[in-house]
């Protein structure tokens, strides 16, 4: 059997369906998945273990017989925990067959076959009754369905359904509760991931102003939940505006009601600002009485020895519709709604408190304004970058004459506005049909600007009214890339439009380069990591299926993480390894490169970091990727709104001393001119 994937063409920039083989997607999901990353939680698991043993003893006090249901098994680590701390059955629940499968193998090589029954349903499928999966309904609930949102991998149907049908009235539930915090912020950052500022560009004319349309303004945005490692952003980028609040809880022992609701807190800042941002992130009590607890709050929430890193479950930022200017002591309502996925947020002020209550909508956000649909929060970010901008606008001005007749090739981008206002007073034209028409009308542009919405290689002569384009701008950025070199499609489509330049056409960025660096992680390595064995089980048997399901394409794949979240140590001086010349075409032939760089620190390799630079006019240069190595211990400070290209190794050499270091790692890439697609290759 075969199944067809959805994947972008970096060449052609046309989403294309892949017919792969049946095992592809089960292995991408398994060689991309979380299960290595929650086994090698610590926190998580010794506390889990802590709370099923309670729950045990609780069961077996009142002199019942101990019957678990663990929905979502996984590996089958927490019924293992369960059965030893002598619950007398388990009933596993997996969906996931690949999963299930390895459920059953690790269960039997730890030697609880008879104690664990796995079962390969959901558990909205599972029947109970002397003839069912389960024989009776269970007096323990186990589970760990939760996301960094809590909700947003279905707990709440789940745990809906189970106390229907699946769990005795009045059950032990591990985990006991869940509560939800929120705190109030004001952070430019952050707001910047999710509003256009306005944009101030000098012409030869006297400043222009670049505006964002109105219906941007009150845009609710979209309801995709914006999940970070929050601990990597530093105090300096935000400002506490109220105390942590509990937001709402849930007592998993209970009857569970999944349908949409909303919840309110009184406020009081402790701040004046402007409220735009609300934080949030969940603790666990695994035992009725909270003593055990696994919390995700942030750095300045909880002590730093609670610590411990993990990205399965990280912290949640939620923009509010508007910013919302709050005083210092003058109460505010904060209401978050939330259907059975997914949670928003809210802030009103405290006068109307009964018409306020009237008026909670409880539908989901919707983008109005088209801005969240065409950029996401990273991109606003980047549009946001005013450095960034500096540097296209000194770029431009460098290449721009009067009469340019300009092309801009790039996805939702401001740069055809910039080149109008600092260039050529002649129509420019804007090429790709990703962009919105309310940008332009909101500045006046919609006659200077035309938007051609065409595919390149359909680009005729009257699309650009018989002219030659002197100058093709770029960024490049398109949102259909998911690895840095994906951008590449602005080379594509510069080959595809060759005949519509001048024979002396300016290309902006003239040229890209892509750069390669050996890095040490402070704790990325884990996601990717085996574990071999957690908590006294067996879990090999995961390992190996990981490593199986990474092996499975014969080349590996370098996988997108934005480093900015994922502090690492540079191990080998940054490297340029290919360029691609923008002022030529695509060549037919492969680009390929073979080198070694030499390991100038100690350290453990974990792997490769690549991204691109793009050389945008006579030393002007922009990087997607690392932007300094700090200190002398090898921090890396990274582009904040990008995301790099990490290529794990399979195996870590560690070494305590520089002697014992391999002097180099070697490397082979190629650059498949015909895919866009770069493959690699490294030997320790
Ligand atoms: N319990 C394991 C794995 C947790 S990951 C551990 O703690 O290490 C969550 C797992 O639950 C995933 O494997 C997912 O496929 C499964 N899952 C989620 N919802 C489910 C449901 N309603 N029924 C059955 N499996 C479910």
């Amino acid at each position: 059997m075969k199944t067809f994937c959805g994947r972008a063409n970096p060449t052609t920039g046309a989403m294309e369906w892949l017919e792969e083989d049946e095992n592809y997607d089960y292995h991408q999901e398994i060689a991309r998945s979380r299960y290595a990353d929650m086994l090698h939680d610590k926190d998580r698991n010794v506390k889990y273990y802590q709370g099923i043993r309670a729950a045990v003893s609780r069961v077996k006090e009142r002199g019942e017989k101990a019957i678990v249901l663990d929905i979502g098994t996984g590996t089958g680590l927490l019924s293992m925990m369960a059965a030893s701390a002598g619950a007398d059955f388990c009933y596993a629940v997996e969906v996931f067959k690949p999963m299930a499968n390895a459920a059953v193998k690790i269960v039997e090589k730890n030697g609880f076959c008879d104690k664990i029954k796995v079962i390969n349903k959901h558990s909205t499928e599972v029947t109970v009754g002397p003839d069912g999966d389960m024989q009776c309904r269970a007096n323990i609930l186990v589970t760990e369905l939760f996301d960094t949102e809590l909700i947003g991998e279905g707990a709440l149907p789940t745990y809906e359904h189970a106390h229907k049908y699946l769990v005795q009235e009045g059950c032990e539930a591990v985990p006991h509760r869940a509560r939800v915090y929120v705190q109030l912020v004001e952070s430019k950052r952050m707001w910047s991931w999710n509003k256009l500022f306005p944009v101030h560009v000098e012409a030869e004319d006297g400043e222009k102003i670049i505006v964002s349309p109105s219906e941007m303004e009150n845009c609710p945005g979209v309801p995709s939940v914006c999940d970070i490692q929050l601990n990597q952003m530093p105090s300096s980028d935000f400002t506490i505006l109220s105390d942590v609040v509990t937001m709402f809880s849930v007592d998993f022992s209970k009857p569970v009601r999944s349908a949409s609701t909303y919840y309110r807190v009184q406020l009081e800042p402790v701040k004046s600002g402007k409220a735009q941002i609300v934080l949030s992130w969940w603790d666990i009590d695994m035992d009725p009485s909270g003593m055990i607890n696994c919390t995700m709050a942030p750095y300045w929430v909880k002590s730093t020895s609670a610590f411990q890193w993990r990205d399965h479950w990280m912290q949640c930022v939620y923009f509010l519709p508007n910013e919302e200017p709050v005083l210092q002591g003058e109460k505010v309502y904060l209401t978050a709604c939330r259907d059975e996925y997914s949670v928003w947020y809210k802030l009103q002020k405290a006068r109307g408190e009964e018409k306020n209550k009237a008026d909670v909508r409880v539908e989901s956000p919707v983008c109005r304004c088209q801005a969240h649909l065409l950029w996401n929060r990273p991109r606003f970010g980047e549009l946001n970058d005013q450095n960034r901008t500096r540097q296209y606008i000194e770029s431009l001005m460098k290449v721009l004459k009067t009469d340019s007749v300009c092309l801009c090739i790039s996805d939702g981008s401001l740069l055809p506005v910039l080149a109008h206002y600092l260039g050529a007073k002649q129509v420019q034209y804007f090429f790709l049909c990703f962009f919105f028409f309310k940008f332009l009308k909101a500045n006046h542009l919609e006659d200077k600007i035309k938007i051609i919405e065409a595919r390149p290689e359909l680009l005729t002569s009257s699309h650009l009214e018989d002219k030659k384009i002197s100058v093709l701008v770029g960024e490049p950025f398109f949102t259909t890339s998911l690895l840095p070199w994906h951008n590449l499609y602005f080379w594509y489509a510069r080959t595809a439009v060759t005949s519509h330049l001048t024979s002396n056409v300016t290309v902006l960025p003239e040229s890209a380069s892509l750069h390669m660096m050996i890095v040490e992680f402070q704790d990325l390595w884990r996601i990717r990591s085996p574990c071999g064995i957690c908590e006294g089980f067996d879990v090999q048997t995961m390992d190996d299926m990981i490593k199986n399901s990474l092996n499975f394409r014969e080349s590996k794949e370098a996988e997108p993480h934005p480093l900015w979240e994922y502090p690492c140590k540079s191990l080998s001086d940054p490297r340029e390894v290919l360029t691609f010349d923008f002022r030529k075409t695509v060549p037919q032939h492969c680009l390929s490169t073979e080198g070694s760089v030499s390991l100038s620190r100690k350290g453990k390799s974990h792997g490769a970091v690549l991204w691109m630079e793009y050389h945008l006019a006579a030393d002007i240069s922009i990087s997607t990727g690392l932007i300094k190595i700090s200190n002398e211990k090898g921090n890396c400070e990274w582009n904040p709104h990008c995301k790099q290209a990490v290529y794990f190794f399979s195996s870590v050499i560690d070494s305590e001393t520089l002697s014992d270091l391999p002097s180099a790692v070697t490397y082979a890439i190629n650059f498949n001119t015909k895919t866009g697609e770069i493959a690699m290759d490294f030997q320790l």
